[in-house]
């Protein structure tokens, strides 16, 4: 499946390396072995490199910060992984902060933070990268990426260049971005900023950071909230699982944690397999008690069986 790559690799000088386990790359902790990672030193090169994957039939995903992932854990994966840490570069102009896709969003507000933009707070305890952030449409404290965002270039299969794209409001939701249905890779995105004094920035930043201290297990091996909260039920995920009585119960090395129930927590041998079992024991047991079906937040990846049919093998 990989046979052609190495001569691609080679021929374009791309950044690359074989037989990496990524599970380090995930905030869980959990994960097999990449068969090749390519991380794409700039917007052209990211589009070369995907444009190829694609057209020679190589299966890909794209890690940002594994915040959100479940990776499976059994062996080596069947899919090139590319990173785009590489996509670093920011600047501002004219009110809008401009960002490429690896740059970890706290670290995107500290920068804005620091030269007197606001706006971007919310991102701060959000452990992603940017093109996780914009591909989620992450949010927190009431505010989403689709509050302040104004262009994002994409790559999407079939085109030989970056696209720039106006978001359109309505495409998005909570946790929810117009590129999931595209396949579309982020690669750079503008964010609206509004000049504030770094003091005032800073303040709302501690009291942010002080919230999440109290109320969130930051110091377990996590992949954030692990369903989304359901529309119109009795109560948000986290409340019902508590109150389905699961706070501190473990599947294998997994566990609710017993500080914020929407949090699953490695505790540290936990396996995909764990996390699995655990997020439907605790979906089933909502149901039971409040028939509310909760849908994961946690992107699961999962393997598929040899010639296309779908399903997990794991
Ligand atoms: C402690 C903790 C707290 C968290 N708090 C919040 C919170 O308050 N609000 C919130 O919304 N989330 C939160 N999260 C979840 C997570 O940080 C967000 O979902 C974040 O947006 C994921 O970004 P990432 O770069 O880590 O994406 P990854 O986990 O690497 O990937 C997630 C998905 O996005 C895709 N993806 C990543 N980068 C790109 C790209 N450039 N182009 C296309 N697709 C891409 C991946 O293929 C994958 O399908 C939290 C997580 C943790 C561990």
């Amino acid at each position: 499946m990989f046979e052609h790559l190495q001569d691609e690799v080679r021929r374009h000088r791309w950044l690359a390396r074989t037989d990496v386990p990524v599970a380090p790359w995930t905030t869980l902790r959990i994960g097999g072995v990449a068969p090749w990672v390519l991380w794409p030193r700039d917007l052209e090169e990211a589009v070369a490199v995907l444009e190829t994957l694609t057209h020679r039939d190589i299966p890909w995903r794209v890690l940002g910060g594994g915040s959100n992932v479940l990776i499976p854990d059994t062996g080596v994966l069947p899919w090139v992984i590319v990173k785009l840490d590489r996509l670093r570069q920011v600047r501002v102009a004219d009110g809008v902060v401009q960002a490429g896709a690896g740059v970890p969003a706290p670290k995107l507000c500290m920068w804005a933070a620091r030269r007197g933009f606001g706006g971007l707070e919310f991102m701060s305890g959000i452990p992603g990268q940017v093109g996780g952030l914009v591909w989620m449409n992450a949010g927190a404290f009431g505010r989403s990426v689709a509050d302040v965002l104004t262009a994002v270039w994409v790559w999407e299969p079939g085109q030989a260049t970056a696209t720039r794209v106006t978001p359109v409001p309505a495409e998005f939701g909570y946790r929810k971005s117009p590129f999931q249905a595209r396949r579309s890779v982020i690669l750079q995105a503008d964010f609206r900023v509004e000049a504030q004094s770094p003091e005032t920035i800073r303040a709302v930043l501690q009291e942010m950071k002080r919230y999440r201290l109290q109320t969130q297990p930051l110091q377990d091996k996590s992949a954030g909230c692990a369903f989304k909260n359901p529309p119109d039920g009795p109560g948000s995920a986290g409340q019902l699982i508590e109150r389905a009585g699961l706070k501190g119960y473990r599947v294998g090395g997994a566990m609710i944690s017993p500080k914020h129930a929407n949090f699953i927590v490695n505790t540290g041998s936990a396996t995909w397999s764990d996390v699995v079992r655990l997020i439907e024991y605790a979906r089933s047991r909502v149901w039971e008690q409040f028939h509310v079906w909760l849908e994961p937040e946690i992107e699961i990846w999962r393997l598929t069986r040899p010639g296309g049919a779908s399903g997990p093998v794991v």
